[in-house]
């Protein structure tokens, strides 16, 4: 496991025709839709992004990600008849058994939408629906840092902060696909209010994007983003390094619930917060280490995600490889 640490790249684009399972994976995101041409053993054939612009509304947003959909599977030199399926990640949230985004609230106004009907509509071929991040989780699994590890956690800290887990080999989903909310995890009961579910002092709160940039400000800072906050800490800004320190609490609070909850073999931390590095995960490593009880503490390895910007759709791709191969997938439209 730690060969694939911090350091590995993101997953290389390969050459069309070196599998049979190769399926399109989708990802809904509040600001990027990315669209990823991906083989059975991970590798994306193509990739394009674009943004969401979410207030167009579903029905022309769906339009435009079928689109870049249909140019990517162009672009990777596939033969018609050689798409297996459609796989769809995004946020919850949603009904993955039917294939419905529900009212996720990184996407407003978007309700019950019937996302794999529509899909399945537009490609002629089977869809499967998952939420993101649970999606993520499974393609770092399958194919990332987590490749051949029994018990995994996966944490995505971006605007927000999403998780998956897999418990034992399988992807854990919940009753309806909606498990897994390790954003939500509560590290201050009293705390700042999440925007995400409602409640008070979530984990996402204290160290989704959104919030480092907050906390910041409220302080003080002149800031935009969690990556500005990250280069004056860097820097030995005293503020900022008051701000990156408490996010850095707040995450190895909430990592070591986790830690004590799973056992995990593995902690995997992708999205756009963790491009701080070591900066980040070297305190919160050695911090969960120190906290947790013994010994799920040191056994559990937390390392960066290696599948990079790739993940959403490679996790995409892995979800309804999985549901191909192993169950069949429901035939909508
Ligand atoms: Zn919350």
């Amino acid at each position: 496991v730690t060969s694939l640490g911090a350091d590995a790249a993101i997953g290389e684009v390969a050459p069309a025709g070196t599998s049979r399972a190769v399926v399109l994976g989708l990802d809904i995101g509040g600001t990027k839709l990315a669209a990823g041409v991906v083989d059975g053993e991970g590798r994306v054939l193509s990739f394009a992004l674009e943004s969401t612009l979410a207030e167009q509304g579903p029905e022309r947003v769906l339009e435009r990600l079928f689109e870049l959909g249909r140019r990517t599977v162009a672009e990777s030199g596939l033969l018609s008849g050689e798409l297996r399926a459609v796989g769809i990640g995004a946020g919850g949230p949603l009904d993955a058994e039917r294939g419905v985004l529900v009212a996720p609230p990184h996407l407003p106004g978007w309700r019950d939408v019937p996302v794999s009907a529509l899909a399945a509509e537009a490609f002629r071929i089977p869809v499967a629906l998952e939420n993101d991040a649970t999606a993520a989780a499974a393609g770092e699994h399958r194919y990332g840092a987590g490749a051949g590890v029994r018990n995994m956690v996966y944490l995505t800290i971006s605007t927000g902060v999403g998780g998956g887990v897999v418990i034992d080999g399988s992807l854990y989903r919940g009753a309806g696909g909606n498990g897994g909310e390790l954003g939500h995890v509560t590290v201050d009961w009293h705390g700042r209010p999440c925007r995400g579910c409602g409640r008070r002092g979530c984990l996402e709160a204290y160290v989704s994007g959104t919030s480092i940039a907050e906390r910041a400000r409220e302080a003080g800072l002149a800031v935009d983003s969690a990556e500005e906050v990250a280069r004056l800490a860097g820097e030995a800004e005293a503020t900022a390094v008051q701000v990156w320190n408490e996010t850095v609490d707040a995450l190895a609070c909430g990592l070591t619930s986790i830690v004590n909850l799973f056992e995990p073999e593995l902690v995997v931390l992708g999205g756009g917060v963790t491009n701080a590095g070591e900066q980040l995960i070297g305190p919160v490593r050695l911090r969960v280490r120190a906290d947790s009880m013994k010994p799920a503490g040191d056994a559990a390895e937390i390392v960066r995600s290696v599948l990079g910007d790739h993940v959403g759709v490679v996790g995409a791709a892995a979800i309804v490889q999985e549901r191909t191969m192993t169950r069949g997938v429901a035939h909508h439209g």
